[in-house]
């Protein structure tokens, strides 16, 4: 027996109705503030990422699956949506189409993190971006989009944090306040923030070594830091929260492990779906499209992790059963034919009908139709046929009666 790859799952049925509420509830509500989906390919160019998501990230150095393919291309599996839909906001140049580019996708993303529980290999976003709008109004309304499908989704219990990063005009002078604030202090942290400290100093708000909390937790914050024009930002931000009546907190270490974010960040963490909380999380990015080669155009939006929403959904969601409006049986062989026919005139007036295919008894069949949890079965036998008749059982009630065979779908759509 050959078995599926760590860290990758599947969703079986009993599982995926979950998974279809929380794509159909996120579908619906993106498309009522009016966003429009886009799918792109699985696979991209390794480049893609290393530019887009940063050569820094531990998604880039250590996470990707990337591969050289036959012809000699650095080709990767995508880690992250945001890049591929900058690429795809670039090439096919949608500001043309769109009056303002609200996009979203759904899919598997890929990253070879090490597996626990709410986090895989394989697992899905969800993930809406907005182009070329910088007025803090559009951040309103990408978090009150999050906020809104959390709450249509009815996961209680969350929280919202929000943060600034400020713009590369601020940045610098954050960054030198991190290392002027570690000073020897980082010889005593761990090898990979060492490397941070060098490289990017705000990614050292990234690492998760417990050792390194206490120095890391009495840095100074990006707030404290930020020009007057992203100041301004972050206040009219948190203004149109709480106009939108969404709470939440600003969260001082929130600057999200990727090197594209300037200006808001933000995450929503669940309680009681274990270690890792983050449902969803976004920012805004307003020199990505011109760093991946396209217009200087800003940008804002969020992902959310598919298999922490469902693990967040309540335990009793009202989802509709999934049961056949009615069930076949066939008396006997020669009646089968007619029990096709039948079965074939149900369906295509849009019925959910089922059979039995192996030719068993009608106790085998009833049992069938049992399991199923059919409300309704229709019995043929030869006596029927030649009537012109069906037999009609009522599951719930163990009644029998018998019908006109031309009747018969009216019969099941008025007892459905
Ligand atoms: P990120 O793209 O890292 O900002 O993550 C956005 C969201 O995707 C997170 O809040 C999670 O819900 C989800 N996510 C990220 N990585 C994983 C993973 N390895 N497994 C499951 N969900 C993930």
């Amino acid at each position: 027996m050959i078995a599926a790859i760590r860290g990758t799952q599947d969703i079986l049925p009993g599982a995926v109705e979950r998974w279809q509420f929380v794509e159909a509830t996120a579908c619906r509500v993106f498309e009522q503030y009016g966003y429009a989906e886009i799918r792109t390919p699985i696979i991209e160019r390794e480049e893609l990422f290393a530019k887009g998501t940063g050569e820094t990230t531990d998604i880039v150095q250590k996470e990707m699956y990337a591969f050289t393919d036959k012809d000699g291309e650095r080709i990767t599996l995508r880690p992250e949506a945001t890049p591929s839909l900058v690429r795809a906001f670039v090439e096919h140049a949608l500001e043309q189409g769109m009056a303002v580019p609200k996009v979203y996708t759904i899919g598997p993303m890929f990253r070879r993190e090490r597996p626990q529980k709410g986090r895989y290999r394989q697992f899905h976003q969800l993930d809406v971006e907005v182009f070329g709008v910088e007025d803090p109004s559009v951040d309103g309304e990408v978090i009150d989009v999050a906020w809104t499908l959390i709450r249509e989704l009815g996961i209680t219990g969350v929280e919202l944090a929000v943060n600034s990063v400020g713009c590369p005009d601020c940045r610098p002078a954050f960054s030198a306040a991190l290392v002027a604030a570690l000073g020897g202090d980082v010889a005593r942290l761990c090898g990979d923030c060492q490397r941070r400290a060098v490289t990017n100093p705000l990614r050292i708000f990234d690492c998760k070594v417990p050792a390194d909390q206490p120095v890391i937790d009495a840095l100074p914050h990006t707030v404290d830091y930020l020009c007057d024009a992203c100041r301004a930002h972050f206040d009219a931000v948190l203004r149109y929260l709480d106009l939108f009546g969404i709470p939440c907190t600003v969260s001082h270490r929130l600057v999200r492990g990727l090197d594209y974010y300037t200006r808001t960040t933000f995450e929503v963490l669940a309680g009681g779906i274990g270690a890792q909380s983050a449902v969803l999380g976004g920012g805004r990015y307003d020199g990505l499209v011109r760093h991946l080669g396209g217009p200087d155009r800003v940008g804002i939006g969020f992902a959310a992790g598919i298999e922490r929403l469902v693990l967040a959904l309540p335990d009793a969601l009202a989802l509709p059963e999934k049961r056949p409006d009615v069930f076949v049986a066939a008396l006997g062989d020669p009646a089968r034919e007619s029990a096709l026919a039948l079965l074939r005139d149900l369906r295509r007036a849009g019925l959910n009908a089922q059979i039995e295919y192996e030719g068993r008894s009608l106790k085998s069949q009833m049992k069938r139709a049992d399991r199923l949890k059919a409300p309704l079965v229709f019995i043929l036998g030869d006596d029927e046929i030649a009537r012109g008749q069906v037999t009609v059982r009522r599951m719930a009630a163990s009644a029998q009666e018998s019908i006109p065979r031309e009747t018969a779908v009216a019969f099941v759509k008025a007892n459905r």
